[in-house]
């Protein structure tokens, strides 16, 4: 059988399960103040939606009351799963005070009894207040660490994140390679079609670059019109080719007005990690290999 709840924000949110007052389910046992308690503890300080929903499963799991786990929030793009999947399913809508916080499914193989789904309301009532600190916190760091034009990572992001990309490929002696590429004549594009139509530019360049990633690839917005890739696992000769890649899928005219188009071009420099280097040193020779792919008159790799 298929048990379906949906549970109204305001009922689980608006008080504590462990002292709020009598919801008249008299015959239904409350979840100890204990083991409330025990939630709290596990789930506090857990600002990754990810970390919380483990959590929030492992706990449940104990409790013998579910199988897996599903959450999404569609608005966030969270998609998140804990467990196996089984049949019998109770589906709940948070909200808390009016803010919706997305969606959990919970199964089991097992078909649910009515104190089951009030337990599952009770904990999901403590999970709420976590959840809604962690999305908080999720679209805090995303205006932090991205370029609001492109969707791309900004510097502050490159800057926590390449000395940690070095340092794992020198500990583990992993392949690690960086891309630098710049949009070739960009000012005479600006000037030729204006600031908006540049940043249309800008956005069609992220987009092809975008499409050209592997999932591990880490593209970031480096300035103006330069972008810079970190690539882990891999060689120089494949950075070679993600660069030939790039440069392929932005082969094409880009409608910046109803009767003009524009062909925006690319230089790239490549540069792969030499055992025993700094961050600043990688970064130092990418930006020599795109300044040869400058002088070598644009519109190529080095
Ligand atoms: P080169 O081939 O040597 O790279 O020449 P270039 O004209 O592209 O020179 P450069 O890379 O130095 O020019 C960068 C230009 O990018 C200058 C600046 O006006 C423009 N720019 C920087 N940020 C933005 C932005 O957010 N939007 C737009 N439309 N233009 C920008
Ligand atoms: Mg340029």
């Amino acid at each position: 059988m298929k048990k379906v709840a949906s549970i109204k924000s305001a009922n689980i949110a608006a008080k504590n399960p462990a002292i709020g007052p009598n919801t008249g389910q008299d015959n239904l046992l409350r979840l100890t103040e204990g083991s409330l308690l025990q939630l709290h503890q596990r789930l506090q300080g857990m600002l990754d939606t990810g970390t919380l929903i483990n959590r929030f499963f492992g706990w449940l799991s104990e409790q013998q009351l579910v199988d897996g786990i599903e959450y999404i929030h569609p608005d966030e793009n969270l998609a998140l799963s804990a467990g196996t999947k089984k049949h019998h399913k109770a589906h709940y809508v948070l909200r808390l005070e009016q803010h919706y916080l997305g969606e959990i499914t919970i199964t089991s193989q097992k078909r649910f009894i009515e104190q089951d789904l009030f337990t599952q309301e009770q904990s999901i009532g403590v999970l709420v207040h976590y959840l809604k600190n962690a999305i908080a916190h999720q679209a805090l760091e995303k205006v932090a660490f991205h370029d609001s034009l492109t969707g791309v990572m900004n510097r502050t992001a490159l800057d926590e994140l390449l000395p940690k990309e070095t340092k794992r490929a020198q500990r583990y002696g992993y392949n690690l390679s960086v891309l630098m590429i710049d949009i070739d004549h960009f000012k005479s594009i600006n000037d030729c079609i204006g600031h908006m139509g540049g940043d249309v530019i800008l956005q069609q360049v992220s987009q092809a670059i975008k499409s050209q990633l592997r999932n591990s690839d880490l593209p970031f917005r480096y300035g103006g019109d330069e972008f810079l890739l970190i690539l882990p696992n891999t060689h120089l000769e494949g950075a070679h080719q993600a660069a030939n890649q790039i440069m392929v899928s932005l082969n094409k005219a880009i409608s910046v007005a109803s009767d003009q188009t524009i062909s925006p071009k690319l230089s790239i420099g490549v540069a792969s990690y030499q055992h025993g280097e700094s961050h600043e040193e990688l970064i130092h020779r990418v930006d020599i290999a795109l300044y040869d792919a400058k002088n070598n008159g644009r519109n190529c790799i080095v």
